[in-house]
């Protein structure tokens, strides 16, 4: 079956295939940069983005040398700022070991900070042409449906045997459907025609005719994925203490969930107006008035904070 995904789809992609700003050129800096940003934000948010911080950081070496604020602020909006911290320890890595160029090897992009088998393989594909696959979870979906397998996409073991059986599969292609071509016609199918959430588009899918999710009347159900554990909940109190104009901010700590980010100050679980009142002043502050704000929740991929 893998065998007959191929030709269909890079012919689709050939004549399909959106312009990118990180695409039009191969370049290894700018397929990562794309891969990391695009790892929890649609392609159309992420494209002002990708412009402004490769106009700031064109290269590796001014990605290492960047000091933090900076980065920070470039990466606002994005989210999970721990990914920019760790491409700027992969980038110095980078410069101190492969004199600012990433290396095209597998294997060594993978032992970069930050960069998984899914980021060493579009790198390497993409950029170096090296048969790797780039399994992500559109790429879990399309092979799934397009098999009809029913095995669960959450496990690793599933990931692993995917991404072995796809790179069976590239290593055994001719020089005309080479690896950039393909992995990035997977990404553009499962972005764009069988799609995440909602119907996929299967009148316009190469593989319409031999998909076999589609044959047995079987989309709905696939892929098979078992819900992750619960979000562990945990209760906050956040204060927005003003004094005029000003309002009192937190740094976090260099460690852990958000860190070196700024918050308005806070303390774990409800307190009551009692208990808020001599948290205030603990921190050193003398409260005239007080007054109670409007609940709210913020979702973390584990944990979410009831404030
Ligand atoms: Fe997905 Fe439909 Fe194409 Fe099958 S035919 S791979 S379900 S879009």
């Amino acid at each position: 079956m893998l065998n007959d995904i191929v030709k269909p789809l890079t012919e689709w992609y050939r004549q399909n295939k959106r312009s990118l700003p990180w695409r039009d050129r191969h370049n290894a800096y700018y397929t990562w940069v794309s891969e990391i940003m695009l790892q929890q934000t649609r392609v159309e948010a992420v494209k002002p983005y990708f412009r402004r911080f490769i106009e700031e950081l064109p290269d590796p070496v001014a990605l290492a040398e960047c000091p933090e604020e900076k980065l920070l602020k470039l990466w606002e909006g994005l989210g999970y700022y721990n990914r920019v911290r760790n491409m700027q320890l992969a980038a110095q890595m980078v410069v101190e070991e492969y004199d600012g160029i990433l290396p095209a090897s597998y294997e060594k992009l993978l032992s970069l900070k930050g960069i998984g088998s899914y980021t060493a393989g579009a790198i390497a594909s993409i950029a170096y042409d090296i048969p790797v696959p780039a399994v992500d979870g559109n790429v879990l979906r399309v092979i799934s449906r397009v098999c009809a397998d029913d095995s669960d996409i959450m496990k690793q073991s599933v990931r692993t045997a995917m991404e072995r059986k796809l790179r069976e599969l590239m290593e055994g292609m001719t020089d005309v459907l080479i690896p950039r071509k393909f992995n990035q016609a997977l990404m553009e199918l499962g972005a764009m025609i069988c799609v995440p959430n909602g119907a996929p588009h299967c009148e316009e899918c190469p593989w319409q005719a031999f998909c076999e999710a589609r044959l047995q009347n079987r989309i709905a159900e696939l892929p098979v994925k078992k819900k992750a554990k619960a979000r562990r909940v945990e209760e906050k109190t956040v204060f927005v203490i003003c004094d005029g104009e000003k309002v009192a901010l937190h740094k976090r700590g260099s460690k852990g969930l958000l860190a070196g980010l700024y918050e308005l100050p806070n303390c774990e679980g409800k307190k009551s107006q009692e208990e808020a009142l001599a948290y205030v002043k603990e921190i050193g502050c003398k409260p005239i008035r007080i007054r109670e704000l409007t609940e709210a929740k913020h979702i973390f991929s584990h944990v979410e904070w009831h404030m």
